[in-house]
């Protein structure tokens, strides 16, 4: 690479100091780098006011700004910082770049459609003033075409993708990038620009509950949760399906917005695998998953817009009213069906869902409401705090069968076995539905079977103080199979289909 007077290191979905690849290569080939984040109109002007995610990127803002003033400390260079900027990135990206005369602005890659249309139009105009956009690859171990089928093909089947993945592996791919060896590079932030990080009112947006939720910002929030994680990932794999347990390692925020390194938490995971630990053998295989839907989306950038598998935008989907009033009460956790209602309650709270119950509602949502899989894809995308568009869009195509890799069609979940079988005490419906709590362990999955008495005494009205299923499920299960009928293929339907379907569902 060459090497340039002036950088810029333009932060987007990496807000870490450390171990950070773009930032890395900056500070090593420059002589003086200054570091940017644009809070950027384009993505914020559809959001609303209070958004979880706008709060949580500010709060670690501030610890990214004190990391590299420290940073620049360290290597006796005062006044060093993140200049924060509020517009759209494609402008005030190059017009920073060419007031601070810098000959090169370094970047992470980012293969969603809607930012590589950006760093596209970044690009160009940064040609027009000379200057250079480089980009790297930071977000994942393996990306784009990196991982391929032994015939050059992307991979549509998760099994085989994470064989290859495991056969590529090398230390280089887990390897830390030494930032604070290059910092002395990190040149002072010039008085124009050197402020304070924004408030959420300066740039528009109101405060969450995000600081009442236990979910730790900024890189230093990512580690905690880590080291709590790494003293019970040995249990990862009998804990990880049940909602009201502690298993899973509520990561996927910082994945998201990269305040701690995949390449840390992999090869953590990593030597423990190569030890003979099943829960961290379990859990790279996540983070492999998250490669995976990463590589779909760069690969097979259809997904975004259409199903995996092009027959299945045949299939006809319930809308107009009745569909809308059915995916209000999914939305607002009103169907009556407790884990749903659970789960929902959970998102609207957290902007969180746990990874069981993500799959539980969206398999509800399509084939027991009959509702489009996108308008669930849609409502994640504005509620997860850890929305990832590779991750939700392949979550929702597996959920309905359409992606690669997907559940069969014919493979429905029963959402009272599914309860009784992953929150069998009913800890987390109790949590979320307190209006429920009264009811007795064996009647809360499914109270419209309860008896009176039960009702009664744990003062539950069905159809007033919880609602009525708003779907027969072995109804609702039976119009999904005629429904999905238009994507069987001659001979390659299973004759057990239906009996299959049960058996894998509970
Ligand atoms: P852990 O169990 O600790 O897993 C560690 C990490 O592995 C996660 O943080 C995540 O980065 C990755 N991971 C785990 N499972 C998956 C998976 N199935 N696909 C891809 N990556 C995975 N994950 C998101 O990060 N963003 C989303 O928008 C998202 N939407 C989803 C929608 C649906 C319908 C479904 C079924 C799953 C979705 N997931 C999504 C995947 C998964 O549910 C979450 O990553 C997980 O629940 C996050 O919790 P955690 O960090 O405690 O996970």
């Amino acid at each position: 690479m060459n090497t340039y007077d002036k950088g810029l290191m333009w932060f987007r979905r990496d807000l870490r100091a450390e171990d950070n690849a773009a930032l890395h290569h900056a500070l090593k080939v420059c002589r003086q780098v200054w570091c940017v984040f644009v809070f950027d109109t384009d993505i914020l002007d559809a959001l609303p006011r209070a958004d979880r995610r706008v709060e949580f990127i500010r709060e670690s803002l501030v610890e990214l700004d004190a990391s590299l003033r420290n940073l620049g400390r360290d290597n006796g260079v005062d006044g060093v910082g993140l200049i924060v900027m509020h517009g759209p990135s494609v402008k005030a990206v190059p017009a920073l770049a060419r007031q601070l005369a810098v000959q090169a602005v370094f970047a992470n890659h980012d293969d969603e459609p809607a930012a590589k249309a950006r760093d596209a139009h970044v690009f160009g105009d940064l040609a027009h003033a000379g200057i250079l956009l480089h980009s790297h690859k930071d977000h994942v171990i393996f990306e784009r075409r990196e991982v391929l089928t032994q015939m050059g093909n992307a991979f549509g089947v998760f099994t085989p993708y994470k064989n290859a993945w495991l056969k590529a592996l090398t230390p280089f791919h887990l390897k830390a990038y030494p930032v604070a060896q290059h910092a002395r590079t990190l040149a002072p932030v010039p008085a124009a620009w050197a402020k304070p990080v924004p408030s959420l009112a300066d740039i528009g947006f109101e405060p969450t509950n995000l600081s009442q939720l236990p979910l730790p910002t900024g890189t230093s929030g990512a580690h905690r949760l880590f080291e709590d994680f790494v003293e019970r990932i040995d249990r990862y794999d009998d804990t990880r399906n049940f909602p009201a347990v502690k298993g899973p390692s509520y990561l996927s925020v910082h994945l998201r917005f990269g305040t701690i390194s995949i390449r840390h938490l992999a090869s953590v995971a990593y030597q423990m695998h190569l030890q003979g630990l099943v829960g961290a053998s379990t859990w790279l295989s996540e983070l492999i998953w998250r490669d995976f839907y990463h590589q779909v989306m760069a690969n097979f950038p259809h997904v975004v817009e259409k199903a995996f598998k092009p027959e299945y935008d045949h299939i006809k989907f319930e809308h107009g009213k009745h569909a809308k009033e059915l995916f209000a009460a999914w939305c607002e956790g009103r169907t009556g069906y407790p884990l749903v209602d659970a789960a929902m309650h959970q998102i609207n709270q957290t902007g969180y869902m746990h990874n069981r119950l993500r799959m539980v509602v969206a398999s509800f949502l399509v084939k027991d409401l009959g509702i489009h899989w996108q308008w669930g894809e849609r409502y994640f995308a504005e509620k997860l705090i850890d929305f990832d568009l590779a991750a939700n869009n392949g979550g929702w195509q597996w959920a309905s069968s359409s992606g690669c890799d997907a559940q069969p069609y014919f493979r429905i979940f029963n959402p009272v076995s599914q309860s009784e079988k992953f929150d069998p005490q009913a800890k987390f419906i109790r949590r979320y539905l307190p209006e429920l709590a009264g009811l007795p362990d064996a009647a809360i999955h499914a109270p419209w079977l309860a008896r009176e008495m039960e009702l009664i005494s744990a003062g539950v009205e069905l159809g007033k103080t919880y609602p009525r299923p708003v779907v027969d499920h072995a109804v609702a299960r039976e119009q999904t199979l005629l429904r999905y009928a238009v994507v069987k293929k001659p001979g390659k339907t299973p004759s057990s289909a239906p009996a299959s379907a049960t058996a894998a569902a509970d």
